[in-house]
């Protein structure tokens, strides 16, 4: 499969429809990414105050709505993911620190992008062990899309078990 350019999240005017990947027990788990992001406490004293929290996820929803309308900067906010044709990466920052968000524009659809997994870039070691880290996160990303493909990345078993937190959803 050819990579299909520019991306959505680059193609100015659109207006794409966001999914947020759901596994199989029906949790939104780059949801949970998100806020774990923007529930980043590091260098702060005591504990982050709510109001804080919530300009941080306002934060990472205008950069979701503005790939949902194409207005990514190319480079500097998104990137192709070389393991998979179908696949962006959205880069952002937090408390100062670099996140990234991957997401598929699934072929099949004409303008819809499924927001697959979010987290802050790992940045603390050799390049090789930067890109190991980032690999499988990369990794983690594909196999949700991949899995959820048939499903449309949506729960679609209404006896779903609840997801168990620690799994790897
Ligand atoms: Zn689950």
């Amino acid at each position: 499969m050819k990579r299909r350019y520019p991306s959505l999240a680059l193609s100015k005017p659109s207006e794409s429809i966001w999914r947020d990947y759901e596994c199989v027990h029906g949790r939104e788990v780059i949801l949970d990414e998100l806020e774990t992001i923007a529930t980043d406490a590091e260098g702060w004293t005591g504990p982050l105050p709510q109001k804080e929290i919530e300009v941080r996820l306002g934060e990472l929803d205008a950069v979701i709505e503005r790939a949902r309308f194409g207005e990514l900067v190319e480079g500097e906010e998104l990137k192709p993911v070389s393991a998979d044709p179908e696949l962006w990466e959205i880069r952002a920052r937090m408390n100062g620190k670099q996140v990234r968000i991957y997401h598929a524009e699934p072929q099949i659809y004409v303008n819809l992008m499924v927001g697959l997994r979010a987290h802050f870039k790992w940045v603390d070691g050799t390049q090789g062990e930067i890109d190991k880290v980032q690999n499988t996160e990369i990794s983690r990303a594909t196999k949700r899309f991949h899995d959820g493909q048939e499903r449309e990345w949506r729960c679609v078993d209404p006896e779903a078990e609840p997801c168990p937190l620690d799994s790897p959803c």
